[in-house]
């Protein structure tokens, strides 16, 4: 494949996990920039780790990229599949001496790591086999030892490129711990498993990508993959690093600070389009008149490295939940039931054999739009979605306040009045206005009086949605005269 000049990124995940937030903001700025330039978003799975590769953790990977809308184009590149072309790139370094066999036994090594950790030093591969005589190789091949593969990296060696996010970098060879190796531990006659930085620049050039954007904490791979691809005569692509995703104590976010996978954000009833949008604030700001609230096509528009941090970008649970209830304080009743129905139909209260508060017959369409009407102004997470529909499927208890509020005076003959004027069937709001205007002149109390008492016999509570949406909700069915008797 050829470079052709246009923008061409990609994600490259690691299906050793779920996906992780740091990852999927870096698939956030990857899209954006690609959509920004009418460009390509790629997607490569990294599954050379054998053992820790899971099938699972690349289903959820894609389908976390897929729910947050962040379609990659074409097919994913699959990186155990291109092992041909990672062993034919290790054969050529071999072949024109930017490589070696290096023919040290684990053993040598801990014991060099060791010595080094004793004197205070930083581990380092002190490049013992690399310039081996013929008879030495002769010798360890005729022991049978096993080779690593080995990439040569000077001392003395310079490597600089421009970051579009944190400008000229400078790295000196002397910086990355010797000779690296490129090929897992195998028989000296073959080339072992390819390694992470030999693999990345063979697959990135073979997908032709223009600009490799991916977190601060590969910095020091890219400085020896800049080195890999001059030997493998590749041409560069532009690289950006972006910040660390930080916790509250401005530590790295890591899996012990709890909630950090996207399937996690989800389960805690964050919507994709409140996730994606605050992703993009962690680390990028938005130009001036643009406001925090965007989707992410409107931040394609204008997304660019230069408004990019480097700084590492803490993560701020109180905007993120401010953004999740402007997402679902906006969505119309129908669609804030599609979201809440899988939640609901998990605790059962859909089926219409447990049905009964909400219409004889189980709850109608009707219904559940307008409990959706009711509650949506107060939700914070999908989840509280849960606890704040329970009372209008379940038929609460009484708390303490509401029994203390049927106690007071005449609270109870003022209930009483209205239950008996309750007929059967459906109400407006105007004849329950009516209604409770009678009963409160019928008994002589304060129709405040009435309307606390009637909020403690519905909903158990004092506390609560409207009162009387919350009473028409419950009528149709006879729910709210049985919770009206009960509480008498
Ligand atoms: N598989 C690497 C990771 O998940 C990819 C890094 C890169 O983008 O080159 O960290």
């Amino acid at each position: 494949m050829a470079n052709t000049g246009s923008v061409r990124v990609r994600l490259a995940p690691s299906p050793t996990g779920t996906l992780h937030i740091g990852t999927a903001r870096t698939a956030v700025f990857n899209w954006l920039y690609a959509k920004r330039h009418g460009g390509q978003f790629l997607l490569r799975i990294e599954d050379t780790d054998r053992e820790r590769s899971k099938p699972e953790f690349t289903a959820n990977i894609l389908e976390g990229l897929q729910w947050l809308g962040l379609a990659w184009d074409g097919e994913p590149v699959v990186q155990s599949e291109r092992i041909e072309a990672h062993r034919a790139a290790i054969g050529q370094l071999l072949a024109s001496g930017h490589a070696y066999r290096c023919f040290a036994s684990e053993a040598e090594l801990q014991e060099m790591r060791d010595r080094q950790a004793a004197e205070n030093k930083p581990p380092r591969y002190d490049n013992r086999h690399r310039d081996l005589s013929a008879a030495q190789q002769q010798a360890y091949l005729a022991e049978g030892r096993e080779a690593t593969v080995r990439f040569r990296i000077e001392d003395r060696a310079s490597i600089g490129w421009h970051d579009l996010v944190r400008g000229e970098m400078r790295w000196a060879g002397a910086d990355l711990g010797g000779d690296m190796v490129i090929a897992r531990r195998a028989p000296a006659d073959q080339i072992g498993d390819p390694l992470y930085n030999l693999v990345v620049v063979v697959d990135d050039a073979a997908m032709a990508i223009s600009h490799v954007i991916r977190g601060e904490d590969h910095i020091a791979n890219t400085a020896k993959q800049i080195l890999l691809y001059e030997a493998l005569g590749l041409s560069l692509p532009v690289f950006a690093h972006t910040p660390l995703i930080l916790n509250k104590e401005g530590k790295k976010l890591s899996k012990r600070d709890g909630v950090t996978s996207v399937s996690d954000f989800r389960a805690q009833g964050y919507t994709a389009a409140a996730l994606a949008n605050y992703m993009t604030l962690l680390g990028w700001s938005p130009p001036e008149g643009m406001g925090e609230r965007f989707h992410l096509a409107e931040a394609a528009a204008v997304f660019d490295f230069d408004r990019v941090n480097k700084a590492g970008a803490r993560f701020d649970w109180d905007k993120l939940n401010w953004l999740n209830s402007q997402v679902l304080h906006d969505l119309n009743p129908a669609d804030l039931l599609a979201a809440l129905q899988p939640l609901w139909l998990a605790e059962g209260w859909l089926d219409p054999a447990s049905g009964g508060c909400l219409g004889a017959a189980g709850p109608d369409q009707a219904a559940l739009e307008s409990l959706c009407a009711l509650i949506g102004p107060s939700l914070v997470t999908l989840r509280d979605g849960i606890e704040q529909a329970r009372p209008f499927f379940s038929r609460p208890e009484l708390g303490e306040a509401a029994l203390g509020q049927l106690e007071s005076a005449g609270a109870r003959e003022a209930l009483q009045a209205l239950l008996e004027r309750l007929g059967e069937g459906p109400l407006t709001v105007d004849q329950a206005q009516a209604l409770l205007g009678e009963a409160v002149a019928a008994v002589g109390v304060k129709k405040g009086v009435l309307m606390k008492t009637l909020r403690a016999a519905l909903l158990g509570s004092l506390q609560g949605p409207d009162l009387l949406s919350t009473w028409l909700l419950l009528q149709p069915s006879g729910e709210a005269a049985e919770r009206i008797r009960r509480s008498l």
